[in-house]
């Protein structure tokens, strides 16, 4: 399908080639490659929406349900001028690798609506919600897709999306959507959880590298960063830099995080922070120091800027940070990347404890949400790190092995239908 209908650049490119790659080192056969290389589904709506000046506008929407052989299909829906069908059906194909992982038993989606959300009201974009979650209502619901929080998509949205499903069907369904609020089934812990599983990763990573907590870079200061950053300084990480979309500040001798949080909270951004030097989003990067950790946008890292880095460790906290040409840069110079399949995993495995309870309509405390989450991040961080020990390969050729090995056969163990 993809082959022949869709133009593979940039994001969905590298998707391709990782999975050639991947497939080869597993020797799958022709048929099962054919078929972890084509998304079953791809649904673009068109959503009219009266706008608080009495324009309509038709916004275009997506739905891409890339692989549902392991269960229900789970991924975030994103709000941005950018979105695309193409970029949709890469991150699809990502949240099923990052599902497969981790050993959830979910398969993966994504989707969006290419809008510019800072530009509308509150009330046009519960209006634009509204009329994609019902145009996009036959192919989701609690056993089939459950959607997410994505890139300006919130709460507040996700419980837009469950009011919709639920008033259409006549009665209050909280397994259709992850990361709502606490009030209608949303789960304790759910908004750390990303930057929560990074820092686990980061701890156990640095534990094994330096024998101890070290000093860290952080770029993006967002729900993920911003998590990693508190939680890894509450773990003794000196973390010496962060950065936003606006700059970012540096401290030799470690930032307080506590006060950078209420500075940000105030402010919008951590590059006002008075208590460091500035420095540019191109010089955090490029800082010598052990542990780097892009937390902010897709390709930070690329052909470039990838010799100027000289971290000995990067944690991809964001999806895609490093483009496949920066990976093979950072590959051969012998700097480990952790990748984010891996690292950012949190998020889903929280959600799924998220459906899991809406289905069960029974909460659990958050510190059996931590204990759970921490489990599974450092049990699959093991995984990884075993195959990429006994196959001599790096750890996100190791977490691409895991994952698709578990979706083929998957795929192999259910057959083709009808036969
Ligand atoms: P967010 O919007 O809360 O924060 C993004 C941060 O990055 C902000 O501090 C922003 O100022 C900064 N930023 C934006 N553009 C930048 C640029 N060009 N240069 C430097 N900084 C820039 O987003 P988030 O939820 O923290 O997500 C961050 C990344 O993690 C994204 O790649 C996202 O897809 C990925 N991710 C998020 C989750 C989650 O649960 N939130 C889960 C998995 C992966």
């Amino acid at each position: 399908m993809v082959d022949s209908i869709f133009e593979k650049r940039g994001l969905l490119e590298d998707i391709y080639k990782q999975i050639d790659e991947t497939a080869k080192l597993l020797n799958l056969s022709k048929n099962t490659i054919a078929k972890l290389k084509s998304p079953e589904r791809a649904v673009v709506v068109s959503c009219p929406v009266e706008m608080e000046n009495g324009e309509v506008r038709v916004f275009t929407g997506f739905r891409v349900q890339y692989n549902g052989s392991r269960g229900p299909y789970k991924g975030g829906i994103r709000y941005h001028p950018d979105v695309t069908l193409e970029e949709m059906i890469a991150m699809a194909a990502l949240m099923t690798w990052k599902c497969a992982v981790v050993n959830i038993p979910f398969g993966g989606a994504k989707g969006g609506i290419a809008c510019n959300p800072l530009e509308m009201t509150r009330k046009e974009l519960m209006r634009l919600t509204r009329r994609y979650t019902e145009m996009i209502r036959p192919i989701i619901g609690p056993e089939k897709d459950i959607p997410a929080p994505d890139l300006n998509t919130n709460e507040d949205v996700m419980a837009w999306i469950m009011d919709t499903y639920s008033m259409v069907n006549q009665y209050t369904v909280p397994g259709i959507v992850t990361g709502k609020p606490k009030c209608i089934g949303g789960s304790e812990g759910r908004k750390e959880a990303t930057g929560r599983g990074v820092a686990i990763i980061t701890r156990e990573i640095s534990n094994m590298f330096f024998g101890k907590p070290v000093e860290v870079a952080i770029q993006g200061f967002g729900n993920v960063g911003s998590v990693a950053a508190k939680v890894l300084s509450d773990f003794g990480f000196k973390i010496v830099a962060v950065s936003d979309y606006y700059g970012g500040v540096y401290s030799a001798d470690g930032l307080n995080i506590d006060e950078l949080l209420s500075h940000v909270e105030k402010e919008g951004t951590v590059s006002t922070y008075p208590k460091g030097d500035k420095i540019s989003n191109k010089e955090l990067l490029e800082l010598d120091v052990n542990l780097l950790i892009p937390a902010a946008v897709e390709s930070v890292i690329n052909s470039e800027n990838a010799d100027d880095v000289k971290a000995k460790v990067v944690v991809e906290a964001a999806n895609a940070p490093i483009t496949y040409e920066a990976d093979r840069i950072l590959n051969e110079r012998g700097i480990t990347v952790v990748p984010d399949i891996l690292a950012n995993a949190g998020g889903v495995v929280v959600s799924y404890f998220e459906w899991v309870q809406g289905l069960e309509r029974y909460f659990w405390k958050a510190d059996r949400v931590f204990r759970e989450l921490e489990d599974i991040m450092i049990s699959s961080l093991h995984e990884v790190l075993s195959v990429s020990k006994d196959k001599e390969v790096d750890m996100r050729k190791a977490a691409m092995m895991l994952a698709l090995k578990r979706v083929a056969e998957a795929h192999e163990a259910r057959g083709l239908w009808p036969q």
